[in-house]
C-alpha cells in the first residue's frame, strides 16, 4: 500500500523539508519544526499525489487514504489526550492546504473542525469558557459553509452584522456566549434553508468534506490564475495538512499573529510582525480589528498606544524570539512565521521563506554572509535575477515638483517620458525614427506587443495589476501605469483627457510605473546606480561567473548606461539606427533612391563622416573593450516614407517628382521583407554600402586609438549569412578597405570579421562558415523566426492562443526554445569550434538578457551574452548563477 500520510508532532516527524514536493511547503516545514522540537500542534499531512488521484477518482477519497488518515488521527488522539468527536474531551482539527511553492491565500482552510451541537458543550465545559466554545463553533460553521458547502461567506457576515447591530455591539469580542449561541442557530437555520440539508453533525463527514474541499480549492479560479502568472504546473497538486487546533481566541491571555524574522521591505535585522489578542486564524489579515506590533520598538515607531506582544506577554515573546533565531540559523534564510498563543503557551503554525522586496533580498543576502550564515556564492544564488529589474530603471527626481494629471496602478516599475501615441503602429514608427513615445491605450491586447516593445512606457485607462498591459510590460521591463481610471482616451480625436487637461497626440507625458502617477511634460530623472548591497552582490557575482556580459548598444547613451552597469563590451551595434536621426535620413533616402552606383556613392560620401563620428564616440566610450558592429541589415524600403502624404512631403523636400518616388518605392516592395533583400544580400548587391561602413569603422578605430591610447579591436559582423561564399564576398570588401585605411593612417589595427548565425543553414554549415568567420554571434531573434518559420511581429496574434491551448508553454521569442533553436545553437557551436577551436561565441538576441536562456548559454559554453543596457546586471547575476550551478 502506498504511503499517503506523514505524521508530525511531539518532537518527531515522518517527513522533512526534503520531501517538499509531496508534503507541500506548509506540511514539510511543520514536519521540520516538529522534528527540531519546536512547539508544533501534532498533525498529519496527506501527500500532493493524492490530489491528482482525487481528481482522477471523480473527486472522491480512496479507502487506503482514509484508513491512513484515521490511523494518523489515532496517533494525534494519543498525543493530545483528546478524541475526535468525543463528547467530553473533543479533539478539534484544522484542515489546511499546502503546495510545493507558496501560493499565499489562494486555497482554502477549515478551522475548528469536529464541532457539533454536542462537542461544543464539551469544549465549553472543558475549557471553562462557553463564550470561546460558541465563538469557535460559529467560526467553524461559517468556514465550512463557505469552503465545503459553497455558500457565499457574505451571507454569514450579513447575519452577524445584523445581530451585532441589534445587540449594539461594535466588535466581535463584545459578543457573549449566549449571543454567539444564537448566531450559531441563525447560521444553521439559514444553511438548511439555502441548501435543503442540515449542517453535518458527524465529525467524520466533516473531515472528509473538508479534505475534499481543500483538494478542490487547487482548481479554484484564484489558484488557477496564480499558477498561470507564476508558471506553476497544475499537475503538482496540493497536499492537505490535518492538525490539532490551538486556540488564540481563548480570552485575554491568548493571541494569534504573523511575523517576519527580518523586515521584508528593508531587509533590516529586526523582528517584524503583528498580532491580535483573543483572535483566531485570519482575523489578523482580515482588517476588522487593527493588529498590534510584536516588538516594543515597532510599536513606538508606529506611534500606537496598544501594547506590543513584548510588553503584553513577555514570556511567550521571549520564546518566540528565540525560535526565530533558531529557525533562521536552521533554514539560513529569513522566515515568515505564523503563531498562536493559547493561554500563554506559544504554538508555531507555519514557517516559510519570507517574501521580500528586491532591496530587502539584497540586504538580507549580504548581511547573512557577514553573519556567517551563508557563503558569497549562496548569496548570489539568493537573488532572483529578473527581480533586479525593479532597481534598474530611471526614477523621477524626488526634488522636482510633480504636475500630476492622472493616476492608475503602479503596474511595472520605472519612469519614462515620451510623446503620446495611440496605436502600436505609431509606436513602432517612432522607434524606427529614434523618437521616444508613451503608448496610450484603453487596454492592450497581444496585437499591441510590437508597439509595447517600441514604446518607452505604457499607459492604459482600464485593467488591473494583472491586465495584459501590466503583465507584458513587467516581462519586458518597460514602465507601465495601468487602469488610470481618472483619465480618458478619445481614440477618434486622438486625445487623452486627464485632470484639467486635454492632451493631443504628440504631447509629452511622463509616467511613473512605481507610483502609478501620470505627469505632464518631461520630468528630470535620476539614473539608477549600482551601489551598496547591490554593488557588493555584483562583485561576488562577477567573481563566480565564466561568461562575459556585453551590451546591445546603438547610441553613445546606450553605451554609457551599459558601461555604468558593468557591460564588458558591445555585442551588437545596429548601424541602421544611426541612419534615422535628423539629417541622416534624407541622405540615406538619397542613397536608396539613386539610380546608379555613382549616385549612391555620392550619398554614401556624405554618410561616411556621420558614421565615422558615431563609431569614434562608441569606441572612445568603450575604451579598448570589444565592439561588435553589424553591417546594414534591414531592407531598404524601411527607410522610405509610406503614406501618400509622407511620400509627397519627402519628394518635395528632396526636389523629386512624387510619381518617381512612388515608382521607386514600388520597385523596392517585397512580399516578405523578413526573408527578402536584407542582411548580407544588401552588401552583395551594393558593395559600396559595405565599403563605406567598413571605412567608417576603421577610420574611427584609428581616431579612437590615437585619442584614448587604448587599442580598439572592432569586430565586424555580417548579418544573415547562409552560405560561406556570401561571407567570403563581403569579407573581401572589408579586408580591402582595412588594408587601405591602415596604409593611409600608417597604423596597424587588429580586427575580426565574423557572422551572425541566424539561419538554420548557417548553423548546420557552421564548420564551413567558420573557415571564413572569426567569430559567431547567435542572433536568436531571427534564428527563432527562421527556425519556426514564424515572424515575430505576426506571432503575437496566435502565440497566446497556442499557450492557452497548451500547444506551446512559453513564447519562444521571450524564452529560448532549447529543443529546436537551442539544438541549432549547439550544433553551430560545436561545428564552428571544430574548425576554429578558439573562436569566440556569443549571443545577441533578446534572449541574451533572459535568465533561463543565459543558463542555456552557459551550458553550451558560449563566451559571452549581450543584452540591452538595463539588463546587463540581470545578465551578470544570471551568468554567475549558471556558472555556480554548473560547477555544483
Ligand atoms: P494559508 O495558506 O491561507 O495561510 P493556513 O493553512 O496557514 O492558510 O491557515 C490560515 C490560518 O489559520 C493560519 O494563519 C492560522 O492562524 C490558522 N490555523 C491554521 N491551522 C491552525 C491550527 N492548527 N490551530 C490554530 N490556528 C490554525
Ligand atoms: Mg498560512
Ligand atoms: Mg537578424
Amino acid at each position: 500500500m502506498r504511503k499517503w500520510v506523514y505524521t508530525f508532532g511531539g518532537g518527531v516527524a515522518e517527513g522533512s523539508r526534503t520531501e517538499i514536493d509531496q508534503l507541500g511547503g506548509k506540511g514539510a516545514n511543520l514536519a521540520e519544526m516538529a522534528a527540531l522540537g519546536l512547539p508544533v500542534p501534532p498533525g498529519l499531512t496527506i501527500v500532493s499525489d493524492a490530489c491528482g488521484l482525487y481528481y482522477k477518482n471523480e473527486k472522491t477519497l480512496c479507502d487506503d487514504l482514509k484508513v491512513q488518515v484515521l490511523q494518523g488521527i489515532s496517533g494525534i488522539e494519543a498525543a493530545t489526550g483528546r478524541a475526535f468527536g468525543d463528547t467530553s474531551h473533543p479533539l478539534l482539527l484544522s484542515v489546511r492546504s499546502g503546495s510545493r511553492t507558496s501560493m499565499p491565500g489562494m486555497m482554502d482552510t477549515v478551522l475548528n473542525l469536529g464541532l457539533n451541537d454536542h462537542t461544543v458543550e464539551a469544549l465549553g465545559h472543558h475549557s471553562g469558557d462557553a463564550r470561546f466554545a460558541w465563538d469557535s463553533y460559529r467560526r467553524f460553521i461559517q468556514m465550512y459553509g463557505d469552503v465545503v458547502m459553497g455558500l457565499d461567506h457574505e451571507v454569514f457576515e450579513e447575519i452577524l452584522e445584523d445581530e451585532k447591530a441589534r445587540l449594539g455591539h461594535e466588535l466581535d469580542t463584545e459578543m457573549s456566549a449566549v449571543e454567539w449561541q444564537h448566531v450559531v442557530k441563525l447560521y444553521k437555520d439559514m444553511l438548511e434553508q439555502e441548501l435543503g440539508e442540515p449542517f453535518p453533525q458527524d465529525p467524520h463527514v466533516q473531515l472528509w468534506g473538508a479534505i475534499g474541499a481543500v483538494f478542490s480549492s487547487w482548481m479554484n479560479p484564484r489558484a488557477k490564475t496564480y499558477r498561470l502568472l507564476h508558471n506553476i504546473p497544475e499537475a503538482w497538486g496540493t497536499s492537505v495538512t490535518v492538525q490539532t487546533m490551538v486556540f488564540g481566541n481563548l480570552g485575554s491571555t491568548s493571541a494569534t499573529g504573523v511575523a517576519f524574522t527580518r523586515n521584508p521591505s528593508t531587509g533590516a535585522r529586526e523582528l517584524y510582525g503583528e498580532f491580535l489578542v483573543n483572535a483566531q486564524g485570519e482575523d489578523v489579515v482580515a482588517g476588522i480589528r487593527t493588529p498590534q506590533s510584536i516588538t516594543e520598538a515597532a510599536r513606538i515607531d508606529s506611534g500606537s498606544d496598544k501594547p506590543s506582544l513584548e510588553k503584553l506577554m513577555p514570556e511567550a515573546f521571549a520564546e518566540f524570539q528565540a525560535i526565530c533565531d533558531r529557525l533562521e540559523s536552521h533554514y539560513r534564510d529569513m522566515q515568515d512565521l505564523e503563531f498562536t498563543i493559547e493561554r500563554g503557551k506559544l504554538w508555531m503554525l507555519q514557517a516559510r521563506a519570507g517574501k521580500r522586496t528586491t532591496k530587502a533580498a539584497m540586504k538580507v543576502a549580504v548581511d547573512m554572509v557577514s553573519e556567517g550564515l551563508i557563503s558569497e556564492q549562496e548569496a548570489v544564488l539568493r537573488i532572483e535575477p529578473s527581480s533586479l529589474d525593479q532597481l534598474l530603471h530611471p526614477t523621477i527626481d524626488p526634488r522636482v515638483e510633480r504636475h500630476v494629471i492622472g493616476s492608475g496602478l503602479p503596474a511595472s516599475p520605472g519612469a519614462a517620458s515620451g510623446a503620446i501615441v495611440f496605436t502600436a503602429e505609431e509606436a513602432v514608427e517612432a522607434e524606427n525614427e529614434g523618437r521616444k513615445v508613451i503608448l496610450v491605450r484603453v487596454e492592450t491586447s497581444p496585437e499591441d506587443i510590437h508597439g509595447m516593445h517600441a514604446a518607452q512606457g505604457i499607459l492604459t485607462t482600464r485593467g488591473g495589476m494583472t491586465s495584459h498591459a501590466a503583465v507584458v510590460a513587467r516581462g519586458m521591463g518597460i514602465p507601465c501605469v495601468s487602469g488610470a481610471g481618472t483619465m480618458r482616451v478619445d481614440l477618434r480625436n486622438e486625445k487623452l483627457i486627464g485632470l484639467g487637461v486635454t492632451l493631443t497626440k504628440g504631447d509629452i507625458v511622463t509616467i511613473d510605473g512605481s507610483s502609478g502617477q501620470v505627469l505632464k511634460g518631461e520630468v528630470p530623472m535620476l539614473q539608477p546606480e549600482l551601489s551598496g548591497d547591490f554593488a557588493q552582490l555584483m562583485v561576488w557575482a562577477d567573481a563566480a561567473r565564466r561568461m562575459t556580459v556585453r551590451t546591445n548598444a546603438d547610441t553613445p547613451g546606450d553605451a554609457r548606461a551599459a558601461r555604468s552597469f558593468g557591460a564588458e563590451g558591445i555585442g551588437l551595434c545596429r548601424t541602421e539606427h544611426m541612419f534615422f536621426e535628423g539629417e541622416r535620413i534624407h541622405v540615406m533616402r538619397e542613397m536608396i533612391l539613386a539610380e546608379d552606383e555613382a549616385g549612391r556613392r555620392a550619398a554614401l560620401d556624405k554618410l561616411l563622416p556621420m558614421q565615422r563620428s558615431d563609431f569614434t564616440e562608441l569606441f572612445t566610450i568603450m575604451h579598448g573593450l570589444p565592439v561588435t558592429i553589424r553591417m546594414l541589415d534591414p531592407p531598404l524600403h524601411e527607410f522610405l516614407p509610406k503614406s501618400d502624404e509622407e511620400i509627397e512631403e519627402v519628394a518635395n523636400a528632396m526636389g523629386l517628382e512624387p510619381g518617381f518616388m512612388r515608382r521607386r518605392i514600388d520597385a523596392l516592395h517585397e512580399f516578405n521583407p523578413m526573408l527578402g533583400h536584407r542582411g548580407c544580400r544588401l552588401a552583395i548587391s551594393y558593395p559600396e554600402i559595405a565599403e563605406m561602413q567598413a571605412r567608417a569603422i576603421f577610420e574611427a578605430a584609428v581616431a579612437a586609438a590615437r585619442e584614448t591610447g587604448a587599442p580598439v579591436v572592432p569586430e565586424i559582423m555580417v548579418p544573415l549569412v547562409g552560405l560561406r561564399s556570401e561571407l567570403d564576398y563581403v569579407k573581401a570588401v572589408i579586408d580591402r578597405v582595412a588594408t587601405e585605411v591602415m596604409g593611409e593612417a600608417k597604423l596597424e589595427i587588429s580586427y575580426l570579421v565574423g557572422t551572425m548565425i541566424e539561419l538554420p543553414r548557417a548553423a548546420i554549415r557552421a564548420h564551413i562558415i567558420a573557415e571564413a568567420a572569426e567569430f559567431f554571434s547567435f542572433g536568436t531573434n531571427d534564428l527563432t523566426q527562421t527556425t519556426f518559420g514564424m515572424s515575430r511581429d505576426d506571432a503575437a496574434r496566435f502565440i497566446p492562443t497556442y499557450q492557452r491551448k497548451g500547444i506551446i508553454i512559453q513564447d519562444p521569442f521571450v524564452s529560448l526554445d532549447f529543443d529546436g533553436v537551442g539544438e541549432l545553437i549547439r550544433i553551430a557551436a560545436e561545428r564552428g569550434r571544430r574548425t576554429r577551436p578558439d573562436m569566440k561565441l556569443g549571443i545577441c538576441g533578446e534572449h541574451g538578457g533572459d535568465p533561463t536562456s543565459i543558463h542555456f548559454c552557459e551550458d553550451v559554453g558560449l563566451d559571452y551574452v549581450s543584452c540591452s543596457p538595463f539588463r546587463v546586471p540581470i545578465a551578470r547575476l544570471s551568468a554567475a548563477q549558471a556558472a555556480i550551478k554548473a560547477r555544483a
